[in-house]
């Protein structure tokens, strides 16, 4: 078990050095997101030892349970909540959370703000569009992209620092990222998160700068 954790990060972090050297990067400039959702804080404690400090939950919940105690210990460690945000959880998740990738709607918008602004914290924030356009997937449509980042920023105050999606399952996801990185173009954004386990090479070829992998590094979840 300990060794295959370890294997995984070294196999993801390799495929990175690989990836960022054929599109002309530095994957230095490429922030690997260990998804840990699902994993036992014994798992997590092996990417930890393998160096690894930044990693994402997607459910508040689960977050609260294993990281406080974990980031007691490593002050250096990054917490990302990568899932669905509900308005009555924003002020614990950003207790514990370093980053927000989920921002999609203007009642989210209006609650990060004033509770940003109460507890003196600075998350980067990220705002999911739903490039797919999919009925049961979070994110703001692409065309309402440009409106939704104003208005975060011009009504509410907050700083958005890049964007976020998740390509349609069972479809190719190039023309995904294409789309996310040309509104973050136009939006004069620098971050995207964007790329999971079967397509974080293909997504830093499409200028990725936060990648989220889960099952290449854990295996795959129970
Ligand atoms: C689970 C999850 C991931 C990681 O998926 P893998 O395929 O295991 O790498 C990435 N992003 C989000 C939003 C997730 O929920």
């Amino acid at each position: 078990m300990s060794t295959s954790v370890k294997n995984g990060l070294q196999n993801v972090r390799a495929a990175i050095e690989h990836a960022a050297a054929a599109n002309g990067r530095e994957a230095a400039n490429i922030t690997l997101i260990a998804v840990s959702k699902t994993i036992p804080a014994e798992r997590i404690e092996e990417a930890l030892a393998a160096g690894q400090r930044v990693f994402g939950e997607n459910r508040v919940q689960e977050a609260k349970a294993k990281w406080p105690a974990l980031k007691a210990r490593y002050p250096d460690l990054e917490l990302h909540l990568i899932g669905p945000l509900q308005t009555n959880k924003v002020r614990e998740a950003l207790a514990l959370c370093d980053a927000i990738h989920a921002l999609d709607r203007e009642s989210l918008a209006v609650t990060l703000a004033k509770e940003i602004a109460r507890a003196g914290r600075k998350p980067k924030l990220f705002v999911e569009v739903n490039t797919g356009s999919e009925a049961s997937k979070a994110g703001v449509a692409p065309a309402d992209a440009d409106r939704f980042i104003e208005t975060c920023r011009e009504r509410h105050g907050l700083a958005i620092a890049g964007l976020m999606c998740i390509p349609p399952l069972g479809e190719p996801a190039a023309p995904h990222f294409t789309l996310l990185a040309k509104i973050a173009e136009r939006n004069g954004l620098a971050l995207l998160s964007m790329g999971m386990s079967a397509d974080y090479e293909e997504a830093i070829a499409h200028g990725a700068t936060h990648i989220r992998v889960g099952t290449a590094i854990f295996g795959t979840r129970a």
